[in-house]
Order: structure tokens, then sequence, then C-alpha cells
């Protein structure tokens, strides 16, 4: 079968992961599963049980919301008024409802109807639509900056997801997007252990290289590309031990998720 994320064609290896098989691309050092699933599976946020669990992860993530925004913020570069931020994913909008704290306008696609209520109780003034974004085509480019966290590794075509992406942004627009690594320390050391490989949810898992070539075949340029690890719930001094780690292992980009920066070319 074709690579997903840089296209080759090959016969690659194939890693058993419990009662799923990822093949590891010998070009981009990617895996993706195979058999390749026909439909995506979104069965940890369902239901209102799974909502609840999923809001509590977002307050716990607070901090760690506001420095992705921070990120995009710094290379905007002038005060953040009435910019437009659309989120890919919102979950139940913790992450909106920082970044409209903070002066953005934003808006936001949920696939789960039971977060996406939470999401717009708590964002009255977002439109948040139920949908999933590799359906989800307004051609509109309306938008400064899309956030997708954690979206990419679940759905069945991460090349028009990012299509998608790239028809919600003006020219220049940014793109922030953060998804497994797979050349980070974890996959390096546990294998197939490695928490990231879930066939239940994760139909592809990045590399650097991968990832690079499939925002270069979209309409993206890189601006930055670095590593994150750790939970993003730390607190006190668990926070300072995980930021030097953080800092210890992206310097090999060993970090155990991805975090690209990249914009729309004009
Ligand atoms: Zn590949």
């Amino acid at each position: 079968m074709r690579c997903p994320m840089c296209q080759l064609e090959s016969a690659a290896p194939v890693l058993k992961v419990g009662a799923g098989d990822y093949c590891a691309c010998p070009q981009c050092g990617g895996l993706y599963l195979d058999p390749y699933p026909a439909r995506q599976t979104n069965a940890v946020f369902e239901g209102d049980a799974g909502a609840a669990e999923q809001q509590a992860l977002e307050v716990a993530r607070r901090g760690y919301f506001l420095r992705h925004l921070i990120r995009i913020e710094k290379h905007v570069g002038r005060t953040v008024q009435n910019w437009r931020l659309m989120e890919i994913g919102c979950g139940s909008g913790v992450l909106l409802q920082t970044a409209i704290a903070r002066g953005w306008q934003a808006d936001a696609l949920e696939m789960s109807p039971e977060l996406a209520a939470i999401a717009r109780r708590i964002n009255p003034t977002a439109k948040i639509t139920v949908a999933d974004v590799v359906d989800h085509t307004t051609g509109a480019a309306e938008y400064d900056a899309v956030m997708a966290l954690d979206v990419l590794e679940h759905v069945l075509d991460p090349g028009l997801m990012l299509r998608n992406c790239c028809s919600l942004l003006k020219p220049g627009g940014l793109l922030l997007l953060q998804t497994p690594n797979t050349a980070s320390l974890r996959f390096r050391t546990q294998g197939a252990a490695w928490e990231m490989m879930d066939p239940d949810q994760h139909i592809n898992l990045f590399s650097q290289r991968g990832l690079e070539m499939l925002l270069e075949n979209s309409c993206f340029e890189v601006v930055t590309l670095s590593t994150v690890s750790g939970s993003g719930m730390e607190v006190g001094a668990a926070r300072a031990a995980a930021a030097v780690k953080q800092w210890v292992l992206d310097r090999g980009k060993l970090g155990n998720a991805l975090c690209v920066l990249a914009r729309r070319r004009v």
C-alpha cells in the first residue's frame, strides 16, 4: 500500500501490536495501520461520562494550552486583537476559552456532540460545528490560525485534513499541529509497547520527515518544528522538571510528540 504520510508505495516490515499491525515506512519512518481501516473510530470521547472525563483532563492542561497559543502569537508578531482562530477537535472548549480570554475570536470543529455542547456552554461567542475536519470544506479562507492538537494521528486521510486546514486559512496564516513522534526516545526504547501505538485510535504515527513532507506537499512551509514531552498537567516543581526534560529531549528531537508551526504559502 501507499504510505499515507509520504506516499511511498512499499511492502514494508510490519510491527505486531495487540489486535492491529503497524507498517513501518522505509522512506519517512512513519507507522501506519496495515490493513488500513475503512473508517475511523472516536470511541474514547463518546457519551456523557467520556465527555466529563475529557473536560477534567483539559482543565488540568490549561497552562499547556496557553503555551501552545503563545507559540502562535510569537510568530504573528503583533498584539492579538480580533484575530480569528479555528481549533480542530476542541473537546470541551478549554483551549478556546483561554484563546478568547487573550483576545482571539475563536471557532471550532468537534466530532463529539457531547463535547461540543460543553464547549458551547463555556464559549457562547464561538461558532462550534459538530463535524470531522476531513469532511469540512468551507473554502472561505477566513482564519489567521488553525490549531489541531493530537488530531492528525486519528484521521484516515491526513493529506486531506491538511488541505482542508489550508482552505480555512488566509494566505500566510499559521497552522499549529501536534502529533506523536516515531523518533521519540519512548518509541526507541519501548518499541511496540509505546503507548501511542494504539490501533483502536491511532491510524498514522509520524516522523519529523513524514510530517514535513506531508506539509510541503499540501500548501504549507514549516516555520518551526520542535518536540514536546510530558503530560502537560504537571504543576510546581514537577512542571519545572518536565520543562528541563523537554528541553534536553528536544535537543535531539526525541520528545514524545512533534509540534510544528507551519505557514500557508501565499
Ligand atoms: Zn512514508
